[in-house]
């Protein structure tokens, strides 16, 4: 708050509210100032909020958060005010704007982002417990994966097993994308059924005391043809050239070119057509960046994802994913599942 030079900071986020206060309902507001922490939700929530939000002063209200934040002049006197602007809609920052007219409200990125970029041992039990669960299911399906079963039918039996398993939900929609609609990265499950001789993606993940896990791997059905396997084995080594060298204290856009090197001297350098990797935590794509034009410096206790990927439009996709936390000398990966070229 210091660096940015504001006396108060409204944080809307839910992510970033769970972070703070230890609240996981769906409508929640943190106000910080230098002297006091308010937690604000409506009345629904008056019973879990009492067993879950720790260190703020909680405020249940019928009325709106944001005008309940100015008629209750919790900002005090403050001039400054930060807001998260990636997470306020336009008709709130009206309401608000209009109920502190005496404060200047300053839009801020990342100011608590910062904070949760490096986990602590509690933290990484509970990814670590997500990243479990997500490969224990990776395992499970393959059995499932035959000619003629569709992408949804797979998408709904890994959100299915992951909660049978004791995740909360879904980190995100589950990705099951085959053939050519491998080549879009984020395809979503569609009702195409999967058919031999292609490549079959599975990107999913899921989410335990809100910690999330990203997990990619590429499975082949039937004959999988020489061109694709080639474009397997340079998306398994980028990905494995990149894990040796991953560690705290590198610049995030350095472990980028180590697998873009790789699938550009394998003739593939125009098909990596995203970043290498993102940070993981309370939200699936959170800091640091790892990307090609990443400034970001890599720190210990830090969780990023390793996922090169070649799409070739129209014909097919490959990606390959883990999680794995950075040390001052190296990386722990944390992701087990197999990702050795399965052909089923
Ligand atoms: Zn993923
Ligand atoms: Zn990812």
């Amino acid at each position: 708050m210091r660096e940015q030079n504001v006396a108060a900071l409204v944080v809307s986020l839910l992510s970033n509210v769970r972070y703070l206060t230890g609240f996981t309902g769906s409508h929640g507001v943190a106000v910080i100032t230098s002297s006091d922490a308010w937690f604000l939700t409506d009345t629904r929530y008056r019973t879990q909020s009492a067993h879950e939000v720790r260190g703020f002063s909680r405020i249940i209200t019928m009325h709106d958060l944001w005008k309940t934040i100015a008629s209750r002049r919790l900002l005090g006197g403050c001039r400054r005010v930060a807001f998260e602007s990636e997470a306020v809609t336009y008709a709130q920052y009206a309401l608000f704007r209009n109920a502190v007219n005496r404060a200047t409200l300053v839009p801020s990125r990342n100011l608590v982002e910062g904070l949760a970029i490096v986990k602590d041992a509690e933290e990484l039990a509970s990814l670590s417990r997500a990243v479990e669960i997500s490969d224990r299911v990776f395992l499970e399906i393959l059995p499932l994966l035959r000619p003629g079963v569709s992408e949804r039918e797979i998408a709904a039996e890994i959100s299915y097993r992951q909660r049978c398993h004791g995740a909360e939900g879904d980190a995100f929609e589950p990705i099951v994308a085959g053939g050519t609609r491998g080549a879009s990265p984020h395809a979503r499950a569609s009702a195409k059924a999967v058919k031999s001789g292609e490549f079959v993606t599975l990107d999913f993940g899921c989410t335990v005391d809100g910690y999330c896990s990203d997990l990619t791997r590429t499975i082949g059905v039937g004959r999988i043809e020489r061109g694709r396997r080639e474009a397997y084995a340079t998306v398994l080594g980028a990905q494995r050239e990149a894990i040796d060298v991953a560690r705290a204290g590198m610049v995030a856009s350095d472990l980028d070119a180590v697998a873009r090197a790789r699938i550009v001297a394998d003739g593939f350098g125009r098909f990596f057509t995203h970043s290498l990797g993102h940070g993981l935590g309370l939200r699936i794509h959170e800091r640091p960046r790892v990307s090609r034009l990443s400034t970001d410096k890599l720190q210990v206790g830090s969780v990023i994802t390793i996922e090169p990927g070649i799409y070739v439009s129209d014909r097919y996709g490959v990606r390959i994913e883990d999680d794995i936390v950075l040390t001052s000398s190296g990386c722990t990966v944390l992701t087990t599942a197999p990702k050795e070229l399965l052909i089923l």
